[in-house]
């Protein structure tokens, strides 16, 4: 488990990182926020097929660049 605040490598379990005390995040946090960021890029996704969508009908010429 990296730490976020030096970078240090933790034992894996480790809750406060052995170099500057930092609290490590635990694994269900990197999974929860692991899964609301993809629930971003899914989004995210969306709007960019919104956007190639609007721009096709606008600037046709464009879609090849
Ligand atoms: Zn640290």
């Amino acid at each position: 488990m990296k730490c976020t605040n030096c970078g240090k490598e933790n034992r894996k379990g480790m809750l406060f990182c052995m170099e500057c005390g930092a609290k490590l995040p635990e694994e269900k946090e990197i999974l929860e926020k692991a899964a609301a960021l993809e629930e971003l890029r899914q989004e995210f996704e969306k709007l960019e097929q919104e956007r190639e969508g609007l721009l096709s009908q606008l600037l046709p010429e464009r879609r090849q660049a």
